[in-house]
């Protein structure tokens, strides 16, 4: 049996090797490292599998976050809601505005922003929502986005962990995670479900003026060679990631489907264990397990962990630590007991190795310790 990973990214390299391989040597050769044409032609490919009518590169997810903050204009003091429960990319780009981070409770069982929790946080200083489609399955987009018409407030969605993951809508419509709100982004950063080989990230909009506007932000706020309309940053998108990346969108369907048929050999085998709650699918989103994560009862969480490791398989805590205990966050004035929640989320979950490469006899030994752990 080969080692087992958390991701699997040199297998997943040997698979695509060749055509890896060439897309590189072509961008090396064309020495078109910045803003090469492997740039748009990704953005037109990756729009196209989005459904959304623009997608504009950036240098990684946090700074996509960052760009989506700046183009709506939001003034310090502006109070933005989001979650307690995601990467702290979330909540620190809100910070580094100078834009006031309002943290809510998730819903425990799919671990996303609780609609209900959104409610009441809403003030009169409240310019937007920012939910995080976590671990691969969207928040509950179309209840958020009735909340948002009806007080006014801009929706920008963190969907770094969802990309390919669909929103179905009450209507049985679809659309793709980060296409709905105002604002999507997303992350290229290697282990996400479309990872490329550093660092990299890109905004989803339907919006022209946005776009536009987002361009001439990431590039200096210039819009005519050396002319600048907009106080800007330097945000793009290597020529080499493009190009990686336009090799690995046509696999990401399919990458997205193994992922799926590993969550659901693990959900059928730890249907009958009671210790473990299985990750919650929820109707309105399809879920392309970025991570599998149970959450374990009983206070084992930390020992199973530990057996797993002596037996040689990975398993990670995804978050151990709510946001509002941070230091850096201490600012903000919550106290320890202000989300049970989270708290009692961070005490239980564990997510298991999970890419599309997991070989059969890893899986089965992966299951099989699992198992033997909560037996002995
Ligand atoms: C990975 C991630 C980010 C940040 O992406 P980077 O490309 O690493 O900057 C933001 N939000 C969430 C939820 C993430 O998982």
């Amino acid at each position: 049996m080969k080692a087992i990973q958390m991701v699997d990214l040199r297998g997943q390299y040997e698979k695509l090797k060749p055509d890896i391989d060439a897309a590189i040597r072509s961008v090396l050769e064309s020495t078109t490292f910045i803003k090469g044409p492997d740039v748009k032609l990704f953005e037109e490919e990756l729009s196209k599998y989005m459904g959304v009518k623009h997608v504009v590169s950036c240098a990684n997810g946090t700074e996509a976050l960052y760009l989506a903050m700046m183009v709506l204009g939001l003034k310090p003091g502006d109070e933005v809601i989001t979650t307690n429960f995601t990467f702290i990319a979330t909540v620190e780009v809100v910070a580094r505005l100078g834009l006031r981070p309002v943290i809510v409770e998730p819903d425990p069982g799919s671990f996303n922003i609780s609609v209900e929790e959104i409610k009441k946080a809403i003030t009169k200083k409240t310019k937007a929502i920012v939910p995080v489609h976590l671990f691969g399955q969207c928040a509950d987009m179309e209840s958020i986005m009735e909340l948002a018409e009806k007080y006014n407030l801009y929706v920008i969605e963190d969907a770094a962990q969802a990309t390919g993951a669909d929103y179905i809508f009450r209507d049985g419509t679809t659309k793709k995670a980060g296409t709905i709100g105002h604002l999507g982004t997303t992350s290229f950063f290697p282990s996400k479900n479309l990872g490329c080989y550093g660092d990299g990230g890109a905004l989803y909009t339907n919006n022209d003026t946005y776009e536009k506007k987002l361009r001439s932000i990431a590039n200096h706020g210039m819009k005519v060679r050396y002319h600048y309309d907009d106080i800007g940053v330097n945000s793009r998108l290597d020529t080499i990631q493009a190009a990686i990346l336009r090799v690995k969108l046509k696999h990401l369907s399919e990458f997205n489907a193994a992922r799926r048929a590993v969550a659901d050999k693990y959900d059928k085998a730890f249907a009958g264990c009671p210790s473990i709650c299985v990750p919650e699918r929820v109707t309105y989103s399809s879920h392309i397990f970025h991570q599998y994560t149970i959450r374990v009862k009983n206070s084992k969480r930390d020992d199973l962990k530990k057996f797993l490791e002596s037996k040689s398989i990975p398993a990670m805590i995804y978050y151990p630590g709510p946001l509002h205990l941070q230091e850096a966050y201490g600012y903000l004035g919550y106290k320890e007991n202000d989300f049970p929640v989270t708290a009692a989320l961070c005490k239980e979950v564990l997510s298991l190795p999970m890419h599309p490469d997991m070989e059969q006899d890893q899986l089965d030994y992966i299951i099989l310790n699992v198992l033997e752990f909560f037996e002995k």
